[in-house]
């Protein structure tokens, strides 16, 4: 597969016409550091035609940027996730923006600038935004992961904001999705519910988890829940695509 160039100037040869999707559009992330799961991943995605959006939090040392780049040319969506997973409202409120992009953006910028690796998406750390965090990072990102307000627990189905109709999503930068995992007492069939109501109203939704791996716990995502979601998905003509698929 090409290699997917990101800068804007360049084509992303994965980009999607939104007007050719007609039977709902599933973006998957994964936010943090797991970076032995994710690439076990990939074989998987391939297989079954899935471009899923990952953003590195922690420091990207050589298996971190080896991960970033094998996803990246597996055709998938690489963004951030900041250094230390600060809130950043708060950050910036008590040190201001200059000290966030210092001490939480730039160090990973720099590591995937230097890497050849254009980063255009950006995963807030736990979902927490607000209009001087979102000016800030608006100068070096354009796509934005945050959360849905879906409280933890509830069943997703029928939570109107957890979706967006496909004709007004063109342009759309925030992408507000709801968590996943045994965290988020995350059921199959509630999540299927999910993907029956993508498909029949032409929909766009986000989900967000952590770490891959078989019975994960916690805010991961157990490859139990992720194998039949792909297969229903698949099974419906879902289209699962990363967020810099997305034209801007
Ligand atoms: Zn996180």
């Amino acid at each position: 597969m090409a290699q997917v160039v990101n800068d804007g100037k360049t084509a992303n040869p994965n980009v999607l016409n939104l007007k050719e999707i007609t039977h709902g559009l599933l973006f998957l992330t994964f936010d943090d550091h797991d970076v032995v799961g994710w690439r076990k991943a990939i074989p998987f995605f391939a297989q079954n035609n899935v471009r899923a959006t990952f953003s590195l939090s922690g420091v990207i040392d050589k298996e971190a940027l080896e991960c970033m780049k094998a996803l990246r040319g597996s055709g998938h969506t690489v963004g951030l996730h900041t250094l230390h997973h600060a809130d950043a409202p708060e950050y910036i409120k008590t040190k201001g923006g200059a000290a966030y992009m210092k001490d939480e953006v730039k160090p990973q910028l720099d590591v995937c600038k230097k890497a050849g690796l254009a980063i255009s998406t950006f995963a807030f750390p736990n979902n927490k935004y607000d209009d001087a965090s979102l000016e800030l990072l608006s100068g070096k990102f354009c796509h934005f992961r945050v959360g849905c307000g879906l409280p933890r627990g509830s069943a997703v189905a029928n939570f109107d904001k957890a979706f967006t109709p496909i004709a007004e999503f063109e342009g759309e930068k925030f992408f507000r999705g709801f968590g996943v995992g045994e965290y988020y007492s995350s059921r199959l069939d509630d999540l299927e519910a999910v993907l029956d109501r993508l498909a029949k109203n032409n929909e766009v939704a986000t989900l967000y988890s952590h770490g891959i791996a078989s019975c994960a716990k916690g805010v991961n995502m157990p490859l139990e829940l992720l194998v039949p979601l792909v297969s229903h998905a698949r099974s419906l003509g879902i289209v699962m695509a990363g967020l810099d698929d997305v034209p801007w």
